[in-house]
């Protein structure tokens, strides 16, 4: 495996696989891997011949008030986790390669970022259209891997590559949970012991959503509120939003559709997390 930390060798190094006929395939991550990044990356190895993660924690989409300073970096154990998961190159730039003095140009989707995760930090998703575009000119994967976990990312990515005709398959994996519920996240290292209980109710009231829905309950205003009575019940959580949206579109709705999605955030401590489920009418 080898690690750079330039583009000009991810460059250099991805083009030898690429002049000899491999598929290249990437995953882009903030590191602090665990397994729910490591199945991307297993995905990802199904899907192609050269396995690039990218391991970069993004200044641009985090707000002032976020955590961009204590984000965890645990390089060393990242890096034994992309050895043994067989990952061919590591990219772990520093921010001046990639933000360099002057840097100017960004990229904005219109109105997918404004709803849901935008309404709390309006600057993120344009921090995520941005380094991801400049991940894909660098690496000019044929596929790249991104959870489902972060599923507003992931429907702006999506939307992202169709509008500017971007030629990368972008596959969409499961989030990966704790056998509780709870779905992994780099973050869930900052939760207490009593947090992390807390933490729970975001997977027990998307639950709470699908079941109900599932069993035939029409009315999601009446479902919604019923997702932050059992969120707002638990100490440690300030709830963002808990809701029902149409799966392709994130707009909210009041009565089901064929294919929904329940989305929730919530500050639990001074950790924020989110969580969604897809939920498919009956
Ligand atoms: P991050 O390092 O948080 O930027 O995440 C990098 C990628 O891993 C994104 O595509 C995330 O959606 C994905 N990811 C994060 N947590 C999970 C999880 N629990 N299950 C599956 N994918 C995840």
């Amino acid at each position: 495996m080898q690690v750079v930390k330039t583009v000009s060798e991810v460059r250099s190094v991805v083009a030898i696989s690429r002049d000899g006929g491999e598929r290249i395939g990437c995953v882009p991550t903030m590191g602090a891997l665990h397994a729910g990044h490591m199945s991307l990356v297993v995905d990802c190895r199904e899907r192609s011949d050269f396995v690039v993660v990218t391991i970069f924690v993004n200044p641009t989409q985090f707000s002032p008030t976020e955590d961009l300073s204590e984000y965890p970096r645990p390089l060393e154990d990242d890096l034994a986790k992309c050895r043994e998961a067989g990952v061919d190159l590591v990219f772990t730039p520093e921010v001046h390669a990639l933000y360099p003095e002057g840097f100017e140009t960004y990229v904005e989707l219109e109105s997918l970022p404004l709803r849901l995760e935008g309404e709390q930090r309006p600057t993120h998703f344009r921090g995520v259209s941005t380094i991801v575009t400049k991940l894909f000119n660098i690496v000019q994967p044929d596929v790249a891997c991104f959870g489902q976990k972060d599923y507003q990312q992931q429907t702006l990515i999506r939307r992202m590559v169709r509008d500017l005709d971007m030629p990368i398959e972008i596959v969409v994996c499961p989030t990966v949970r704790e056998a509780d519920g709870l779905a992994l996240s780099s973050r869930n290292v900052y939760l207490s012991d009593a947090e992390r209980r807390s933490a729970l109710s975001l997977h027990a009231s998307l639950q709470l959503a699908k079941d109900r829905i599932q069993s035939g309950e029409t009315d999601l205003v009446n479902i919604r509120a019923a997702m932050h009575d059992l969120m707002t019940a638990h100490e440690h959580v300030t709830l963002d939003y808990a809701t029902i949206a149409d799966a392709n579109s994130l707009e909210e709705l009041n009565t089901p559709t064929s294919h929904m999605v329940a989305l929730v955030a919530a500050q639990v401590g001074k950790t924020r997390l989110i969580d969604n489920m897809v939920i498919e009418a009956l």
